[in-house]
């Protein structure tokens, strides 16, 4: 080998020692994965449901505003207003009145300027408000309006943490961020459906501006666009206050028509204390109206329990009238009397044709435990750790583009 050769192979060598270098002090960037693409905040509705109804509501706006026709394209801008609003909103003979604006359209948007909240009677909510009128055979005027928030998702969020698990424990972060992650999946599953989501517990209860807490705050931000998914779809995260000491199978509980792993039901025996214990009467003019709801007569002889899943929770109840009876599942039971549970231990009828109920725990048993989550994260459990006992199997990931395309 001469000398130039030499001086090449070299010049060749410190060559690739410098590439070698440059390649781990600056990698090739890796392809973007669902970690890193950016997450998504879709705009969602949620119906105001305690201002259903004829009833005038006050409305407060501080700054400008806009009033719009949200049956054209362009949200056609109707009114603007600079120097606030207050003013009330009512349906009339004519139609949507707000101050001294009148109009026959029956879908509207009131926006106030500058992402300012709007006031509602005695509450502050986010987002913009769309006012609609619609048929009600209830109504003497034959319509009645409904309302409802148009918002971003983790707005609403941060909404129904506060409106679902209002707490001042500080140990409270992990639970909370939990919530966080379960009412964000819950909403996107309803959402999915094509249905309005409800601010009441026939969804997740969404509170206004006035309840949101610092500590619910961190937790929403926390866990921002994080989602649970199960069989690719986000998963109906269902939760309830205290499971009793089991949560229900949700296929079994009629909750869902196709059984769902992560919502089989877990055990869990920190939730069956005698402080846990219920008790509850059922008049009988309550449990008559029962029998009638069933059209099972003028009133209701016995009920009877017909199935029980591991967790000692009533699945099917078998309500006994005058001539007939009929199996129903022990939720609608529940849900009609009124009963904190289904985990009914006892039932003792009075003289009076009452019925004292006892049993365990307080929601419908499906999902996620309040108390529970609240007990682990106290303990020290994570939010993943949380998530992971109550909705085993089901996958923690980022709300990205590839979810939100199951929206509608
Ligand atoms: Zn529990």
């Amino acid at each position: 080998m001469n000398h130039q050769a030499r001086s090449l192979g070299w010049t060749l060598l410190l060559l690739l020692a410098l590439w070698a270098a440059s390649r781990l002090l600056f990698p090739t960037a890796a392809p973007p994965t669902a970690a890193t693409a950016p997450l998504c905040n879709p705009t969602i509705f949620v119906e105001l449901t305690a201002l259903r109804g004829n009833a005038p509501i006050d409305v407060e706006i501080t700054g400008s505003w806009r009033l719009r026709n949200a049956n054209t394209p362009a949200e056609q801008e109707l009114h603007a207003g600079s120097g606030g609003l207050r003013g009330p909103l009512a349906l009339t003979t004519i139609g949507i009145q707000l101050e001294a604006y009148r109009t026959k359209l029956s879908h509207l948007i009131l926006e106030a300027d500058g992402n300012q909240a709007l006031r509602l009677n005695t509450y502050l909510y986010p987002g913009r408000l769309h006012i609609r009128v619609v048929s009600d055979d209830r109504s003497a005027l034959g319509k009645s309006m409904r309302l409802s928030l148009e918002l971003p998702l983790e707005d609403y969020v941060l909404g129904v943490v506060c409106g679902e698990m209002a707490t001042m424990v500080p140990q409270a972060h992990a639970a909370l961020c939990a919530q966080a992650i379960a009412a964000r999946s819950y909403a996107l599953y309803r959402l999915g459906q094509g249905r309005l989501l409800k601010d009441n517990t026939g969804d997740q209860v969404f509170t206004s501006t006035d309840f949101i807490t610092e500590q619910a705050r961190a937790a929403v931000l926390a866990t921002r666009g994080l989602v649970l998914r199960w069989d690719g779809e986000p998963l109906p995260a269902f939760f309830h206050a205290n499971c009793g000491g089991g949560t229900a199978n949700a296929f079994d509980a009629a909750f869902s028509p196709v059984a769902i792993a992560p919502l089989a039901g877990v055990l869990e025996a920190a939730c069956r204390t005698p402080l846990g214990l219920w008790e509850q009467t059922v008049t009988a003019a309550d449990l008559d109206g029962l029998a009638q709801r069933y059209q099972l007569g003028s009133w209701l002889k016995a009920i009877a329990i017909q199935a029980v899943d591991s967790s000692g929770r009533q699945l099917q109840l078998r309500l006994i009238g005058p001539a007939e009876h009929i199996d129903v599942p022990a939720d609608a039971v529940r849900a009609a009397l009124h009963l904190p549970s289904t985990q009914i231990e006892d039932m003792q009828r009075l003289a009076d044709g009452s019925l004292i109920f006892t049993g365990y725990g307080s929601g419908h048993g499906v999902g996620l435990c309040q108390n529970g989550a609240m007990r682990l994260s106290i303990n020290g459990a994570t939010y993943a750790e949380i998530l992971a006992h109550y909705y085993p199997s089901a996958q923690l990931v980022p709300l990205t583009a590839d979810l939100e395309l199951l929206l509608p």
